[in-house]
């Protein structure tokens, strides 16, 4: 029998379902995929008794002749942004350690509701602000990948989704949940050579995922391919009445939509993002997209995204203002932490608590969005950065109306090593330059490996598609990954 560790979502699921192996036996075989590899930091806490409570009672369920679920037998990883009743929540900082919630996320539940297990919560940048799981408070995950003859130099698995983007890269899990503001699905995904979708704004509820930027966050699946995110995502997504900026829409079946078949559809290369001075691997890998497509049947059309160049900062001034605003709530009092100095009144103890309690990331975002929303500065910055983010979205908008999705890189680079850039928050911050424009116009985006670059490192290809055609995205996406046929996987050193 093949490993179980191999098998994907769709693989597990039929496999459980048709009786060729047990839901524990799946669960107990990533459970030890998980406690050895350590090395990899990819989880913050393992929770193995999870995993196989689920998996019992899936076999249970199957015994008694009942239906199983959309991921019934399939055990996952859970980004540590997403609450988890009874299960240790810290967003990957030191002022949630310790923190238990007392509920669970509405996309946690909808995934343990549709037969998933919980393998553990996973490593990523503290409150998912980054893009090299360097900002975690729990340290950094190590990527599975190496440069070929690169020594053993540790790379970055990307972030904030850096500990899902190596546990279903190092198959420690074969799927796991990832929240994406700016690109922290896309992005790990293209630097482990993985598959990701960020859904439109709204598909899945953010109830009880811990606060980032709320017009920008969006969690989605991670996995191996487009078939195992279509499932994962129709289990994740649907309206939420809890969450006011939630879909009130049927959640599409994407996984029977799916269809790798372009013909009649158009696909936009936008003009602005071929920059001067661009990767020549990444360039050559997009040239080779828009070939996959075009022989899968699509006709290819130029568009123009005039306003591209403003993305970036007017994402690293709305989303900072929303973090500043969303993280006033730790304040000592209420979750997690509380540094209580002798003799100390409260002010003091909110100062001390905050202090002690966000890294330096966070900080760094906390006083630039309190700084873009103070009186003086906030038409300057924040009711600019507004304007500029409805020009982007009214550049996509004039842009679908010539073409049905959009094809570009997914980052700029291959993974980077750790260090190299995290001492320069604008070397950092240009690394989302390709995710950010879709994250503001709040429309679904994927990304899915297309190969490997001169170093032997994955790259990425992000699909952007128009409002609620999720299934657009997925079929380009499929297209795309038949042609691609990537089976390239880091050498296991863990
Ligand atoms: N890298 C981006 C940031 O640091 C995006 C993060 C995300 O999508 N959560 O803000």
């Amino acid at each position: 029998m093949t490993q179980l560790t191999e098998l994907g979502v769709a693989a597990i699921r039929d496999g459980v379902a048709a009786g060729s192996f047990t839901a524990v036996e799946v669960a107990e075989a990533f459970n030890v995929n998980v406690a050895a590899a350590s090395a990899l930091n990819a989880f913050i806490v393992a929770t193995p008794e999870k995993a196989i409570e689920a998996a019992k009672a899936t076999d249970a369920r199957r015994a008694k002749g009942e239906a199983l679920g959309l991921m019934g037998g399939v055990p996952i990883g859970m980004k540590d942004l997403f609450a988890t009743k009874g299960v240790q929540t810290t967003a990957a900082s030191h002022i949630l350690e310790h923190f238990v919630p007392e509920y669970e996320s509405t996309v946690s539940q909808n995934l343990w509701d549709a037969g998933a297990g919980m393998l553990g919560k996973l490593n990523l940048d503290q409150f998912a602000m980054g893009s090299s799981n360097e900002t975690s408070y729990f340290g950094n995950v190590i990527s599975p990948w190496r440069r070929k003859d690169g020594g053993n130099a540790a790379l970055a698995p990307g972030g904030s989704s850096g500990g899902s983007s190596t546990a279903v890269s190092a198959r420690l899990a074969p799927a796991a949940t990832g929240t994406d503001t700016g690109g922290s699905i896309r992005q790990p995904a293209a630097f482990t050579g993985i598959s990701g979708i960020k859904p439109t704004y709204g598909r899945c509820s953010r109830w009880g995922i811990v606060a980032f930027a709320s017009s920008l966050d969006q969690a989605g699946p991670m996995a191996r391919d487009v078939r195992d995110c279509a499932i994962m995502l129709e289990a994740m997504a649907g309206f939420d009445p809890k969450d006011a900026t939630s879909l009130d829409m049927a959640v599409p079946h994407w996984e029977a939509g799916l269809n790798p078949d372009m013909k009649g559809k158009r696909v936009g290369v936008p003009r602005e993002y071929r920059m001067d001075g661009m990767d020549a691997d990444v360039a050559a890998s997009w040239d080779q997209g828009i070939a996959w497509l075009e022989d899968a049947g699509a006709e290819i059309v130029e568009v123009s995204l005039p306003h591209t160049k403003y993305a970036l900062p007017a994402y690293y001034i709305i989303a900072p203002a929303e973090a500043s605003s969303n993280l006033a709530r730790y304040d000592g009092v209420r979750y997690g932490l509380r540094d209580l100095p002798d003799g100390a009144g409260l002010q003091d103890m909110y100062a001390a608590t905050r202090a002690a309690g966000f890294g330096a990331e966070v900080k760094r975002r906390i006083l630039i969005g309190t700084y873009v929303l103070s009186a003086g500065f906030y038409d300057a910055y924040y009711t600019q950065a507004q304007k500029v983010r409805t020009l982007i979205s009214r550049d996509f908008a004039q842009a679908f109306e010539q073409c049905d999705v959009i094809l570009a890189p997914t980052a700029p680079t291959a993974a980077f090593g750790l260090g190299e850039k995290s001492d320069d928050p604008l070397a950092m911050y240009l690394n989302d330059v390709f995710a950010v424009p879709a994250s503001l116009a709040g429309l679904p985006a994927m990304s899915v490996p297309a190969g490997l670059n001169r170093e032997g490192l994955p790259l990425g290809l992000q699909i952007i598609g128009r409002p609620f055609d999720e299934q657009g995205v997925l079929n380009a996406g499929l297209a795309l990954e038949v042609r691609a046929g990537f089976v390239a996987r880091p050498e296991k050193w863990w």
